[in-house]
């Protein structure tokens, strides 16, 4: 497998980060093509625990050559601050080692103060962002109003760009929200301090793909978050502002003719949803707090309880498709050893119909889930019915299972 992609089936938080330092093993660069600071992929490994946003998790695998491919969210500030803290542990994050697309765009301080301001105002309607920027910041690349990394090169022009955009978005600071306007002074101070700290790292990370990619290197593409969140197939509006699925990730690497051979699709064994939005398979009270405690279902960036249910097979059928996914990794199985019996929502009833299919976005909030139990195991002993479990997922899903994950450390792993 020369190009493979490593996705989330679900709402995120399916363990990607884990998948992605195991499988490193096997890649020579590692890219992430989407997305921003706004999720975080925890991986525990020799250095110690940590909470990824935006580093790709190649980045503790000495030899690997990481990138981050112009579809990601640049949050200098942020990126340079999970660079220093990983430096701290050890980790040595170098021009070598990472590489930083030059047409990425800056995502720039007032993204994330007008993400804050919309939500605000959305009072009791918000979307659940985690105020990173990210929905703004994408706006703004898509009309066109915001940086490519590369013009860190050329201070002057880039200096008279700054003042047209500070002119424009002000007008919506002051205007529509009524807040404070920036001065060319502070936006100046920002990206001349953060942008200063991470052009060692920009390149044309094109023309490094395609020289690699020529050399016969082995490509790994990371996604953030789950096939429910991405712009265009997730639960809309309540996903996030870019395409977190493997069809993306040649665009927003920088290599759009890449042909991926293979896509591993993370799943859970059970479900978790941050934020807002319709959750079917949700669970409420003390049997969702035995299985947030079990799995220690926690936001990596913001600490926030998430919320939980059992898997899903319908929306977890849906993400297989979209994604596109070759093989499936299950991960935190063990988390399950708890229960006696353990429920699977297998259908949904909408209106009164059972069905297979994931319902459009509008209609979700109607649907409910049609659960069925199965047996639960003592992981002491040979799980049988643990088997069980992961081939009864199989068999629903229909996609091979390759991976079973039994333990957030690298070698907690069973392969099929
Ligand atoms: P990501 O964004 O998809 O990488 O997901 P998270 O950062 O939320 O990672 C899932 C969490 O579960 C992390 O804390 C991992 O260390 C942990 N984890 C991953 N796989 C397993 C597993 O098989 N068992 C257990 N108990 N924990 C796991």
């Amino acid at each position: 497998m020369k190009t493979c992609a490593i996705v989330g089936i679900n709402w995120g938080d399916e363990g990607k980060g884990r998948m992605v330092d195991l499988l490193t093993e096997d890649y020579d660069v590692v890219i992430r093509y989407q997305g921003g600071g706004n999720a975080g992929h925890t991986v525990v490994n020799d250095y110690g625990k940590f909470a990824l946003h935006l580093l790709p998790s190649g980045v503790f695998h000495p030899g690997v050559v990481n990138i981050l491919g112009n579809g990601v969210a640049l949050d200098a500030e942020n990126l340079w601050i999970e660079i220093e803290s990983l430096r701290e542990k050890g980790v040595a994050i170098s021009p070598e080692n990472l590489k930083i697309s030059d047409r990425a765009s800056l995502l720039l301080p007032w993204h994330r103060e007008l993400d804050a301001l919309e939500e605000a105002r959305l009072a009791d309607k918000q979307y659940g962002s985690t105020k990173q920027g990210i929905a703004p910041f994408y706006s703004d690349k898509y009309q066109k109003k915001t940086v490519l990394a590369g013009e860190l090169n050329d201070p002057e022009e880039l200096r008279e760009h700054l003042r047209e955009l500070l002119e424009w978005k002000n007008l919506i600071l002051t205007g529509v929200y009524g807040a404070k306007p920036y001065t060319m002074e502070e936006l100046t101070a920002w990206v001349e301090n953060y942008g200063g700290k991470i052009r060692p790292f920009l390149c044309d990370t094109g023309a490094y793909l395609r020289s690699a990619a020529d050399a016969g290197k082995r490509l790994l593409f990371e996604a953030q978050l789950g096939a429910l969140r991405d712009l265009d197939y997730g639960i809309y509006p309540y996903t996030t502002s870019s395409n977190a699925i493997a069809a993306y990730a040649p665009v927003g690497s920088g290599l759009p003719s890449a042909r991926l051979d293979a896509v591993v699709g993370v799943v859970k064994a059970y479900s978790t949803c941050v934020g807002e939005g319709p959750f079917v398979c949700e669970l409420f009270g003390e049997e969702a707090s035995r299985l947030r405690e079990a799995g220690g279902e926690y936001g990596a960036k913001t600490g926030r309880p998430r919320r939980v249910g059992p898997i899903d097979l319908v929306a977890t059928r849906y993400g297989v498709q979209v994604q596109g996914a070759t093989a499936l990794a299950l991960t935190k199985l063990d988390v399950l050893s708890y229960l006696q019996e353990i429920p699977v929502c297998v259908q949904y009833e909408l209106d009164g119909v059972r069905t297979d299919s994931f319902p459009f976005p509008t209609t979700l909030k109607r649907a409910k889930p049609v659960l069925e139990t199965l047996e639960g195991w003592n992981w002491e002993d040979l799980p049988e019915a643990a088997r069980r479990y992961v081939e009864y997922i199989e068999a629903r899903v229909g996609c091979p299972i390759r991976y079973v994950s039994v333990g957030p450390e690298r070698d907690a792993i069973i392969l099929r």
